[in-house]
Formats: C-alpha cells, structure tokens, sequence
C-alpha cells in the first residue's frame, strides 16, 4: 500500500456499508452482516433463475427448468439471475443505495451481481442496459441506482454500458403502490427504445436493484426485443420469493 494510501486508510478507514464496523477492505460488508445476506444459490432454475424449493438434496441436471418455464414456448428472457432474496436486511441494503446517497455501496454491490451473472457472462452479451428512471424522478433523486450498479459492471466485464437507448417516456405510479394488472396497465407504453441501431441485433442485459413481480423488466425486454435486440438477458440485485 502506497503512502498516501496509508495515510487515507488513517483518516477515512473503510467501514462496512452495512452495519458502519470498521474493515480492512474498501466497500465491503463485514463478516456478520455478510452471513445476514440470504443468497440464491444454486439449484435454481437455469432459465428464470427462480430456486427450486426444498430439495436440496436432489440432484439436479445441469440445466434445469422449473414448471414455468418449460411450459412456455418463447421466452422474453434468455436468462434472468438475482444475487439475494429481497427481504428485510436485503431491503435496507438497497434503500441506502437508492436514496442515501451511499453511492459507494453501488460497487460493492456491482461485484455480487458480477458473480450472479456468470452464466450469462457465458453468453457474451453486447450491452448492459440499466432499467431507466423518469427525467423528473432523476432529477429528484439525482442519480439511477440501476445505472450506477451498471457503470461498475461494466468496469469489471469491460461490457459496453448503455444509458440513452432505453427510455421511460411517462412518470408512471411507482410500481410498489400497484397490484397485479393496475401494476401492468401503468406500465404499458412507459418504456421505449430512443436509438434502436445500438440495440439492433444485440445480446442487451438488464440490469435492476429489484426484480418484485417482473413487470418492469418484462415491459423493458419487450420493447427492447420489438427493436431488434437479439436476446435479452436480467440481472438483478434481488428478487422476492414466491
Ligand atoms: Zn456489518
Ligand atoms: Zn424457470
């Protein structure tokens, strides 16, 4: 470690983003809050990423699909993974994201969505694209959570980041006031593609803090797909269980 550093470490020691302990690590989670996070692991299913229940101790062939997802025929994603389950702890790590401004958090939280992301790593995507937040809201909250956790991916992938083609065109409800098809109706015509010749014929992933009923990235993959996008893939921090 270099002088300056050393010096820094001093002044400003990193802490975890969690629970304030200090660390010896930049931007991490300590020990006991890391045991905290409820991670999806395998055995999941291999298409929409959705863990297979209380059969752990099954085995399962390598690329498993659940009930879903080998009754559809075409499916809008490619692959879907998520690091966690959302749930109360999982929840306050992403509200500090969101709204605290703990913008450093984003790369921590970036390098567990690399991990999640391995299989589709394995497909060779084009491009990640975060989920977009309305001009108003921006400007209210002054920064995409999602585009910030896309900004470090991309470091790390060397993945091309893409913030202008996708769109929010209306300042829809937001989502989590919504049930079922109130949920889909506010979301029709809500997404679209501001320059479809960075997308045409391209492998895009989504990438989003929350994935609750799928909505939202479901109303994304189509526009996206619509334009020419060859493949779709989501990655998102959490995902709620069923
Ligand atoms: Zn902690
Ligand atoms: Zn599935």
């Amino acid at each position: 470690m270099n002088l300056w550093k050393r010096l820094l470490n001093l002044l400003l020691p990193p802490r975890c983003i969690k629970c304030g302990k200090i660390l010896s690590e930049k931007n991490a989670l300590c020990a006991d809050c890391f045991k905290q996070i409820n991670f999806i692991g395998k055995p999941f299913c291999h298409c929409c990423g959705t863990p297979f229940k209380s059969e752990k101790n099954l085995k399962f062939a390598k690329k498993q699909l659940c009930a879903n997802c080998l009754k559809q025929k075409r499916h809008l994603f490619s692959l879907q993974r998520s690091c966690f389950v959302y749930d109360d702890f999982s929840k306050s790590l992403i509200i500090n994201l969101k709204f605290n401004d703990c913008t450093a958090d984003a790369e921590t939280l970036a390098a567990m969505l690399y991990n999640a992301g391995k299989d589709i790593w394995d497909d060779q995507p084009d491009i990640l694209i975060p989920v977009p937040l309305h001009k108003k809201r921006l400007l209210k909250r002054k920064y995409n959570q999602s585009a910030l956790l896309v900004k470090y991916l991309s470091a790390r992938t060397f993945i091309k980041a893409d913030y202008l083609s996708l769109i929010r065109q209306e300042n829809t409800i937001p989502q989590v006031q919504l049930k079922g098809k109130a949920r889909r109706n506010n979301l029709k015509h809500a997404f679209a593609v501001a320059k479809p010749q960075n997308i045409k014929n391209k492998k895009v992933v989504l990438v989003d803090d929350v994935m609750t009923t799928g909505s939202t990235l479901n109303e994304c993959a189509k526009v996206l797909l619509k334009n020419g996008a060859a493949a779709v893939y989501s990655l998102t921090l959490a995902r709620t269980e069923d």
